[in-house]
Parts: C-alpha cells; structure tokens; sequence
C-alpha cells in the first residue's frame, strides 16, 4: 500500500528495516494467501493464484510477460488461463491501521490483494471523510457568498 503524504511522518525512522524482518519473518510469502514475493501471475475471480508461463525462450534465457499483459497461467490444479499477469510486492500491514504501533503483533506481510482487501472498508471510510471535509469548506463558500 502506497503511504500517504500525510501519514508519511506518523512511520519510524526504521520502517524499512521493520518491513524487512516482517516480510522475512513470513518467508517472503503473503502471510494470508501464500503466494511468494516476486512471483509473476494472475489470479481467478475467486483469488487463486496461477503462475504465468514463460512466453518462450530466446537467447537461452526464458522469456516472461510483461506486468500488465495478458498471458498464459496455470492454475494450482494444472488447469491454463489467460489472466492479467500481476507481479505479487509483499507490503506490510498495521492490523490496526496505525503506523506509530510497530509491534510485530500488528503487522502482517500480505500481497497487493490481500492488504487491499483487508484495507477497503478504512479506506472507503477515509474517502468518505474526506468528501465530507470538502462538502464542509463547499457549505462554508456557499456561506460566505450569501452574506
Ligand atoms: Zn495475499
């Protein structure tokens, strides 16, 4: 989760040595859905998680799709898909969605979609507060032009 300017100040000084050891701590794998950081794939609708497949090979190295691209994935089953081929980042979340609590018992590594996921209803909240803010300074204007 990219952090927002204003929060940027409430993370220690060490968060990138924090987020290191708890991304460690998981073994570079998304502490909820499992899937390895690094990995290039798709998911299914229902969030399985599919490889993508070498595009082929060239100059004896393999040749993979780009982030972004639709590509062949496979399935844990062995089943082939063609998906939006994704590359998992593991990032680290606050159970309590407060930077200042660095406490390895609130922090999880989890990939783009599980923190996403997990994050939706405080976010959806914030955009919802600040709409509202913005709401306020419209009825404050509004105020201001009827005196
Ligand atoms: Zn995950």
């Amino acid at each position: 989760m990219p952090i927002r300017a204003e929060n940027r100040d409430r993370y220690p000084p060490d968060w990138p040595d924090i987020s290191r050891a708890i991304r460690e701590r998981a073994g570079q794998r998304c502490e909820e859905c499992g899937v390895k950081n690094g990995r290039l794939g798709g998911r299914l609708r229902d969030g399985t998680w599919c490889d993508a497949m070498p595009l082929g090979e060239k100059l004896l190295s393999l040749e993979w799709p780009a982030p972004g691209e639709v590509a062949t994935c496979v399935s844990p089953s062995g089943a082939k898909h063609q998906l939006r081929v994704v590359r998992i980042v593991l990032t680290v979340a606050h159970l309590d969605h407060q930077p200042e609590n660095c406490d390895p018992d609130n922090l999880r590594a989890w990939c783009q979609r599980c923190h996403n996921i997990y994050d939706a209803p405080m976010r959806r909240a914030g955009i919802e507060a600040r709409r509202r803010e913005k709401a306020a300074d419209g009825d404050l204007f509004e105020h201001l032009e009827q005196e």
